[in-house]
């Protein structure tokens, strides 16, 4: 199997049997579960072309060795059959602890998770991230290590994945910007945090992770063909192709927020003029909200701003960004477009806006059943992604480990019972 921080992998890879003669049916099974993220029996079936009953024994195999748990979607019953069919068997390793440290213009937030991705203990602190980099690891690390010690089992965390707002050379890990958080360039951030912590830490693009977040459990689950938007003090996309996250020859691909829209526009933080960034995120939009309601005080939130003038304002801002996003469908003809961050979130006249550009400037062959939907993770999915991809590191790290004879310890565990998610309604343009 490769090594996942390499790249993404399509959340429904698994180890082929040709190049891996080493695996047994119940360690490849085990593999396909593992990456899956959450896996029925039937689909085990279709995907292995084992038989149903060849899929029950190993599946009764993997139970028995508590590598495995059954998830059953939609409630308790008691028809043995009916539960099987609804069920989702995802792999278990009770002791771990992942997480995730996010930067973006607000401040550092840091989670910490179990391997369902559920977050155990989240801590905030405010900072200005366009600034030197050296204390705002001190503060990430201290933040972490702080929350760490508050949980009822501080146990070593396995894996740790960053979220920069911002492009990462994916050969070296490095920051890779003279313009844009440019105290920042040539940084290491992984090695920096991974000294302070003691651990391994892996870093990526915050979008890029918000694009796996999304396909893994948001909006995204639906296709293999999108473009994940992140839209809020900043913007920037994340391409999921043909289901793998799509990065670029270095890493950068998506980096749109500073596409120029308007010649005469505002002077961004890049030095250029009218940027989709100082145009269409969050910071202008809602300084332009506040002054329409004489907000002086700033008091107001973007979700204060509800009334038919405020569409209007948060239509056109969407509408700019979407000339943008036409020009990257005609390019690359994606079945959808997911909009997360604070705008993606809050505000359906925004997507409108993006509906109308899209229709106005795409190839009406490009523009015809392409979807626009809001993430289906609010605000969360960089750090849904981050999670996401913490475990991924951690599976696979166990999965070697599993292969040279040796294995994490594992504590016994329960049945769990989880509701059935409500997917985001679809639009079309
Ligand atoms: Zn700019």
């Amino acid at each position: 199997m490769a090594p996942i921080a390499a790249g993404y992998e399509p959340v429904d890879f698994h180890p082929s049997r040709y190049t891996q003669p080493r695996l047994t049916n119940k360690q490849w099974v085990a593999g396909i579960i593992r990456s899956s993220g959450g896996i029925s029996r039937s689909d085990l079936a279709l995907r292995t072309g084992i038989s149903k009953s060849g899929v029950a024994a190993l599946v009764g195999e993997l139970l028995a060795d508590r590598l495995v748990d059954e998830v059953f979607e939609g409630g308790r019953t008691h028809d043995l059959e009916r539960r099987r069919r609804s069920a989702t068997l995802r792999a278990v390793l009770p002791d771990v602890l992942i997480g995730t440290i996010q930067f973006d213009h607000e401040g550092i937030t840091v989670v910490i998770a179990d391997m369902t991705c559920e977050p155990l203990g989240r801590a905030f602190a405010e900072a200005r991230i366009n600034t030197a980099p050296g204390p705002l690891f001190e503060t990430a690390a201290g933040l972490l290590r702080g929350l760490l010690s508050t949980l009822e089992r501080p146990e070593p965390l396995d894996a740790v994945v960053v979220a920069l707002p911002g492009p990462i050379d994916k050969a070296t890990g490095r920051v890779r910007s003279p313009s844009v958080l440019s105290a920042w360039s040539d940084t290491d951030p992984a090695e920096e945090l991974g000294r302070r912590l003691g651990i391994p830490v892996h870093i990526d693009n915050d979008a890029d992770l918000g694009a796996w977040g999304e396909f893994v459990e948001g909006a995204g689950r639906p296709f293999t063909d999108f473009l994940y938007v992140e839209a809020s003090r900043g913007i920037g996309a994340g391409l999921v192709l043909d289901g793998a996250v799509y990065r670029g020859s270095a890493g950068i691909a998506g980096e749109i927020g500073h596409n120029q829209v308007d010649p005469a526009g505002p002077l961004c933080r890049c030095g250029q003029n009218g940027c989709i960034e100082v145009v269409a995120s969050s910071g202008p939009v809602l300084a332009k909200l506040r002054a329409i309601r004489d907000d002086h005080a700033g008091a107001l939130s973007l979700n204060d701003f509800v009334d038919g003038v405020s569409a209007r304002v948060l239509r056109e801002a969407g509408h700019t960004l979407g000339q943008v996003l036409a020009e990257a469908c005609n390019l690359l003809n994606p079945q959808a477009i997911v909009i997360g961050g604070q705008l993606g979130s809050a505000h359906e006249s925004y997507l409108e806006g993006i509906r109308e550009a899209i229709r106005r400037y795409a190839q009406p062959v490009i523009a015809d059943g392409l979807v626009v939907v809001a993430a289906g993770l609010g605000e969360s999915s960089a750090l849904t992604g981050s999670l996401i991809r913490a475990r991924h590191l951690v599976f696979d790290h166990e999965f070697r480990l599993e292969l040279g004879g040796t294995s994490l310890p594992r504590k016994a565990h329960g049945e769990v019972t989880v509701d059935t998610g409500t997917r985001a309604a679809g639009a079309l343009v």
